[in-house]
This record gives structure tokens, C-alpha cells and sequence, in this order.
């Protein structure tokens, strides 16, 4: 049974109606100041926990609810007379439910407060009661967010003004993750704050966003959890129709979407199409319909079932043309009127808003499990500057076979290694990934080119005229060979092997021009 109630919360979201069931019930109200006031205010008959301990509170409130007549009440169980002995001989009476939500540490430091501030903002009390009470679930029902409420009154209806045991462990278990979260967001700040980007522990805290239907494949399980960084993306999209996203359907769309925000909005329209985290057509035009014809002409076969993502608000005109051929998935930073009006008769076809890009810039950390272990690094936030290519050849590169270069480097960072993208006008032409010879990579790239122009009744493929990156050095002149064959005309690539004087060496034979960017671009 439930008989006393400690209500202690910075969120007061449904705080009052919740406290009202309560009182309904018969149950005693114990709560700090502002609680206090609010249910006060509400019109309910709180008891202040300074007038219960006898200990008011002290220290601008860094002291309220630290005393044994609260942990006691909290922690005493309730089946071991030595216990209850105790509790009797030091006056300290049971304590059922604790509802505490903690004092906003993580919104603190998302609004940039200083540091005097942010630490004021961390929670001791708080935490200190979720602990005890969940330690004692057995007894205490414990509620750290006002999502829970309604199941805590569900059960009290049905079951006598008493929590059942499985919701009171399940609610325990929450607790601790939330007082994990908690620890893990604060010595996250002082990491930051401390320039220290990898701490000698790290915990990636996140809460779940969804738990999907299946993982890569239908025999795997699945969910989605957000972190803390909050980035415009995948992660904090609004879904505007279509069915729920798979796990694949998560990771093709923040791959498409991390690649086409390497694109100022500002210069140039872009749209990306990816297919199983790869692109298979990148283009910048003067408006999105004009990059996304010319994106799609990249490898339209692969297209089929694709992931588009687009850097500018989507427009009617783009959006008619991309439901024009089979689409899983569209994200965008926005859609006007037009562009949602014609998606919505493509009831099956997803469709993401952003709220906006996120910066290609901006530090972050990727991690990725191994057997016992997690790989942590930072983003690769280089771009591609062509203000710094070297040029190793006698000939020298256009300024439009420089920009083309540039943007090959650009969508060859996002796509898995091997890696080589040819590019023209601001347009993937061909792209090769994933393979493990660069000298295949080529091959690829080169043949579905060949493909591409045969289905669009070209008489040769756009790699003629082309340039092409490769997203690390060439071992051997073999890969060049290919690029050669294929009609390029320059070649941008990192640099760094023990042949690069061979590599050099056939790009001068075969008249191309060819710079070295200093930046490898693994992806694996
Ligand atoms: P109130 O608005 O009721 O004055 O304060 C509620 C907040 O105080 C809750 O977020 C709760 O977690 C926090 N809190 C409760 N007891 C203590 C304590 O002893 N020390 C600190 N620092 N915070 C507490």
C-alpha cells in the first residue's frame, strides 16, 4: 500500500493532476519548496520534507532532502523487524513513492550557460533519493519522469492503492539508467570543458527513440537510441508520412543526409541518392530539380528503392520528380506546401524534415563495437579545400576541373572504401565503393559509367572529360590506368605512396593533370 508520497520534481509536467489521484487515494504528500508551492498553489495539503525531517533546508537548496528520516523512510525494509525496530527507535516513518525528476543539467549546458551555473545544475538530492528508493524497490515505487504517472495510477486502481512488483522493478531499472544518463551527461561537460576527448571512461548515454521491427537482417532485433549531441539529422527528424523507418532504412538515410550537408545550401543545390550507405548519385545544380535529374543519371538502375536526401527546402517540382521512380525514404531540411501535397499520395514513401543541415564541421564522436571493445574516433571533418591541392603533373588542372575535384573528394569521403568517384559538372559520373583493390574501385566506377550512358542512348560515358578521387593513394599506377582508359582528364588523390613518382609519372604520359590533397579519406 501505498501511504506516503515524496514528491520532488524540477519538470512539473502533470505534476498537480498526479498528486491530486494521489491525495484521492488518501495518500500523505511530502515535498521540497517548489514542489511544495506548486501543489500548494493547486490547492492540495502538502507536508514540506524540512517540517517532516525537522531539518529545514539549507545551503541555496544543495541540502533538502539529505537526511535519514528521508533516506531511512526510503531505505528501511519493511520485512526485517530489525529494520522496522530501528525506524520506530529513530522516528522515521515509511516512505512508499518518490517521484523525482532532476534539476536540468542537460538543457543547462545545451542553452551555453557558464560554468558557475552548470554546476549549480547538478542534482544531489535528487539522484541520492532515485538510488534509494530503487535499491528498495521491492518495497518503494520509484518515478523519474512524468511518462510514468498513468501506469503507476493504473496499478494503484488495480490493485488496492499498491504497486506490483513488476512495475516497481521495471521502474527501478529505469531509475538507475536515468541516474547513469544523468552522471554520464555531467562527466561528458567536464570532458569538454577539460579538452579531454576521450576520458579514461566513457559512457555513451542515449534514450530510446523507437525499437524497430528487426535489425540488419529479419533474425536480428533492434532499436534506435538518441544521444545527447544534438545535430539536425536522422536522429531528431520529424517524420511527416510513410511507415515507421527500418534500422537500414536509419542508416542509408543519415549516410545520404551527413553527404549532401557537405554542401552549402547557400552556393548550390544538392541532392545525394544512396543505396545500402553508399551514394550512387551526388549533384550540385543551380535548383534541386537540376541536380536531382543530374544526380540520377549517375546509376539509375541503383536509384530503384533509394534514399534522397537534399540540402535545400524540397519544392513541389523535385518532389514530383523524385515519386516518379520507386523511393524509400526522402530528407530534406523542410517542404513547402507543394512538395507535401504531392507526397502525400505516396502514402508508403517516407518522408523526413530536418529543421535544418547539420555543420560537416562540427566535432563529434563516432564509435563502432568490436568483440568486447568499442572503437571511439572523432568525425572526419575535413573538407575538401582545393586552395590547398598540390599539383604533380606538367599539366595543370582547369578551375573547373579543380571544383570538380573538389566535390569528387568531397562525396569519395562518404563512401566506403575502396573508393573512386569520377565527377563532372558538379556530378558524380561514376562511382566505385566498397571494393578491396582501388584497382577494382575503378573498374566499377568506369563500368557503371558505361552502363549509365547506355541507358541514357549516350555514345560514350561521362567520364569522358571527367576528373576522379580516389580516397587514398594509388599503390600502384594500375588504378591510374583505369582512370586513363575511362577518358579522365584529372585526378586528385592524397598522395603518400612509395610509387607515388610511377603514379606521377603515367598521369604526365597520358597528359592528365593530377593533385595531391595531403587527406586520406578511409571509410570502412
Ligand atoms: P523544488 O522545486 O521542489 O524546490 O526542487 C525540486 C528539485 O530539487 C528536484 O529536481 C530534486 O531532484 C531536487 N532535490 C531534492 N532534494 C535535493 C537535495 O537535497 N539537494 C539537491 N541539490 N537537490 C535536491
Amino acid at each position: 500500500m501505498i501511504a506516503r508520497a515524496l514528491l520532488s520534481v524540477s519538470d512539473k509536467t502533470g505534476l498537480v493532476e498526479f498528486a491530486f489521484a494521489l491525495a484521492e487515494r488518501g495518500v500523505e504528500l511530502l515535498s521540497t519548496g517548489g514542489t511544495a508551492k506548486a501543489l500548494r498553489d493547486a490547492g492540495l495539503k502538502v507536508v514540506e520534507v524540512a517540517d517532516h525531517t525537522g531539518s529545514p533546508e539549507i545551503l541555496d537548496g544543495r541540502v533538502k532532502t539529505l537526511h535519514p528520516k528521508v533516506h531511512g523512510g526510503l531505505l528501511g525494509r519493511r520485512d526485517v523487524p530489525d529494520h522496522v525496530a530501528q525506524m520506530a527507535a529513530h522516528g522515521i516513518a515509511n516512505i512508499d513513492l518518490v517521484v523525482v525528476n532532476l534539476y536540468p543539467f542537460e538543457a543547462t549546458v545545451a542553452r551555453g550557460a557558464d560554468w558557475d551555473e552548470t554546476i549549480e545544475n547538478i542534482d544531489i538530492g535528487g539522484p541520492a533519493m532515485i538510488r534509494s528508493a530503487a535499491k528498495n524497490h521491492d518495497h518503494v515505487t520509484v518515478v523519474v519522469e512524468p511518462a510514468d504517472y498513468k501506469a503507476v495510477l493504473d496499478d494503484l486502481a488495480t490493485h488496492g492503492g499498491a504497486t506490483t512488483l513488476t512495475l516497481r522493478r521495471r521502474l527501478a531499472a529505469k531509475a538507475y539508467a536515468r541516474t547513469a544518463a544523468y552522471d554520464s551527461a555531467i562527466s561528458g561537460w567536464f570532458a569538454r570543458q577539460l579538452d579531454d576527448t576521450f576520458p579514461e571512461r566513457l559512457t555513451l548515454a542515449g534514450s530510446r527513440v523507437a525499437t524497430l521491427r528487426y535489425g540488419e537482417n529479419p533474425h536480428q532485433s533492434a532499436a534506435f537510441y538518441a544521444t545527447a549531441e544534438k545535430r539536425p539529422g536522422v536522429a531528431t527528424a520529424q517524420q511527416l508520412q510513410g511507415k515507421g523507418l527500418s534500422y537500414n532504412n536509419l542508416n542509408d538515410t543519415d549516410a545520404a543526409f551527413e553527404l549532401v550537408a557537405e554542401f552549402d545550401p547557400a552556393e548550390a543545390a544538392a541532392v545525394v541518392i544512396v543505396k545500402h550507405a553508399n551514394p550512387c548519385g551526388v549533384a550540385t545544380a543551380p535548383t534541386l530539380i537540376e541536380a536531382w535529374k543530374k544526380a540520377l543519371l549517375c546509376d539509375p538502375v541503383s536509384a530503384f528503392g533509394g534514399i534522397v536526401a537534399t540540402n535545400r527546402p524540397l519544392d513541389g517540382e523535385t518532389a514530383e520528380a523524385i515519386a516518379q521512380i520507386f523511393t524509400e525514404v526522402i530528407v530534406a531540411p523542410e517542404a513547402d506546401g507543394a512538395a507535401r501535397a504531392v507526397l502525400a499520395a505516396k502514402k508508403n514513401l517516407r518522408v523526413l524534415v530536418t529543421g535544418g543541415l547539420p555543420d560537416a564541421k562540427s566535432p563529434g564522436l563516432i564509435a563502432k563495437t568490436l568483440a568486447g571493445g568499442l572503437l571511439v574516433q572523432t568525425r572526419d571533418t575535413v573538407g575538401a579545400d582545393a586552395s590547398r591541392f598540390e599539383v604533380k603533373t606538367a599539366r595543370v588542372p582547369s578551375p573547373q576541373e579543380t571544383a570538380d575535384m573538389a566535390f569528387a573528394i568531397k562525396v569519395a569521403k562518404h563512401v566506403k572504401s575502396n573508393t573512386i568517384v569520377f565527377a563532372r559538372n558538379g556530378a558524380t559520373v561514376g562511382i566505385g565503393a566498397g571494393q578491396m583493390s582501388r584497382v577494382d574501385s575503378a573498374r566499377i566506377a568506369f563500368r557503371k559509367a558505361q552502363d549509365a550512358a547506355k541507358a541514357a542512348g549516350l555514345e560514350e560515358p561521362l567520364t569522358k572529360g571527367s576528373v576522379a578521387a580516389s580516397d587514398a593513394f594509388f599503390p600502384f599506377a594500375d588504378g591510374l590506368d583505369v582512370l586513363v582508359e575511362a577518358g579522365a582528364t584529372a585526378v586528385a588523390q592524397p598522395g603518400g605512396s612509395i610509387r607515388d613518382g610511377e603514379v606521377i609519372a603515367a598521369a604526365d604520359a597520358a597528359g592528365l593533370a593530377m593533385v595531391f590533397t595531403g587527406e586520406r579519406h578511409f571509410r570502412h
